[in-house]
């Protein structure tokens, strides 16, 4: 039997949410398992209906005390520094924790564009926690109206949110701005069409080839001197790696720079997954379904490890199902050039969502 190794594990991002579930056979493994991270996970497949629609945080949120009350010492915060030559995290609670190994698997935040204040009424699309900002302040419209919101950024999450808040009976006007020259340039042309169809029914005002210079609490400007005012502003103009995998000594410019076997390109004891990672062998889009997959790959990593066996190769998907859910029951599915838009895609997406998160609460 091998001496018991400290292994770190450093958000509960999905993958980790795997190691959780078999922690037992971490155990078996020679591990003494520490967790830093949050109480609770918000799964972003159901976050647009939450935070603009009107579906309850409930739903989509996972209890990680409950998961890692078996063999995993759980210390609720977040890390905000590493050091690689000592071999410790820093946590938000001043507190340090030494590893052998150790597992990055934080997410991202939202890639927020230079002149976007802080203020109240501006909220980002991530950290899940800040999306749900929106939710409380769509609760009582103005006075004698409904809301005007302003959506910037028309990738993925940004048609989600865009389209649930015009779905709703308190919006009165939405905006959705757009950097590019057309709206769903990510999906096979005809799907962007029928998409742009669904969201002018809904009377969304469609800004393409938007540059804003400045985001506040009260419009967006753009470079060309418009000024579109609002209630509350979203921004969804994408994500990118937090400042700890970024800017950490063991960060990079687009995450923890990790191989084909999740390990850091430069130690062999460090490991990333999900969001917060960037995946060498080729660039992955930040999108659930790889650090859902990334579980297993890591959990059979860290079991092969003490016996010095072949370590396993994440393998991504060529073409991963997407759904987009727009609101009122409607989503559009997509994979590679296939795609299907209307009330079959959204009973998908229910019951892929509700499968994936029935795993982590039983
Ligand atoms: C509105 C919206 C809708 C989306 N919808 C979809 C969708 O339908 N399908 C899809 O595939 N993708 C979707 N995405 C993308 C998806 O959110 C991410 O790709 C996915 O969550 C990344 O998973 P992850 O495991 O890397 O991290 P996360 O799911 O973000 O989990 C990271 C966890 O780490 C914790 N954490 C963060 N920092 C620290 C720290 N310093 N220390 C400790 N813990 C920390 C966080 O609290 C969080 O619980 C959506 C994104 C947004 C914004």
């Amino acid at each position: 039997m091998s001496p018991e190794r400290r292994l770190l594990l450093v958000g509960a991002g999905h993958a980790h949410l795997h190691l959780l579930r078999h922690a037992s056979r971490l155990a078996a493994a020679g591990y003494r398992t520490t967790l830093v991270a949050p109480a609770r996970f918000d799964y972003s497949g159901t976050a647009s209906g939450i935070a603009a629609g009107g579906r309850d945080p409930a739903e989509g949120r996972l209890d990680v005390a409950a998961l890692a009350c078996h063999h995993v010492d759980h210390r609720h915060g977040l890390v905000t520094a590493v050091d690689p030559v000592a071999r410790t995290a820093t946590a938000d609670d001043g507190s340090r924790h030494e590893w052998d190994v150790v597992s990055f698997n934080i997410g991202s935040v939202a890639d927020v564009p230079p002149g976007t204040t802080n203020g109240a009424a501006v909220v980002r699309v991530k950290p899940l926690s800040d999306l749900t900002g929106l939710r409380e302040r769509l609760q009582d419209p103005p006075a004698g109206r409904g809301h005007h919101v302003t959506v910037v950024g028309a990738g993925a999450s940004g048609i989600e949110l865009a389209a649930h808040l015009a779905a709703r009976d308190d919006t009165d006007l939405v905006h959705l701005l757009e950097h590019g020259s057309r709206i769903g340039g990510f999906l096979p042309r005809r799907a962007a069409q029928r998409l742009l169809g669904l969201l002018e029914t809904r009377g969304i005002r469609v800004v393409a080839q938007a540059d804003p210079v400045r985001i506040d609490d009260n419009a967006v400007l753009l470079r060309d001197g418009t000024r579109i005012p609002h209630d509350v502003v979203v921004v969804a103009t994408g994500l990118v790696s937090p400042p700890l995998a970024t800017r950490s000594p063991l960060g990079g410019p687009r995450g923890f720079p990790v191989r084909a076997t999740l390990q850091h390109r430069d130690h062999d004891d460090v490991y990333a997954t999900g969001d917060c990672a960037d995946f060498l062998p080729v660039t992955l889009p930040r999108i659930g379904v790889h650090g859902v997959r990334q579980g297993p790959v890591l959990l059979a990593a860290l079991e092969a490890r003490p016996s010095g066996a072949l370590a396993p190769v994440y393998r991504p998907q060529a073409n991963a199902l997407s759904i987009l859910d727009l609101g009122g029951g409607t989503a559009l599915a997509v994979r590679g050039r296939w795609w299907w838009l209307g009330r079959s895609s959204m009973a998908l997406k229910r019951r892929i969502d509700r499968r994936w998160l029935a795993t982590y609460r039983n």
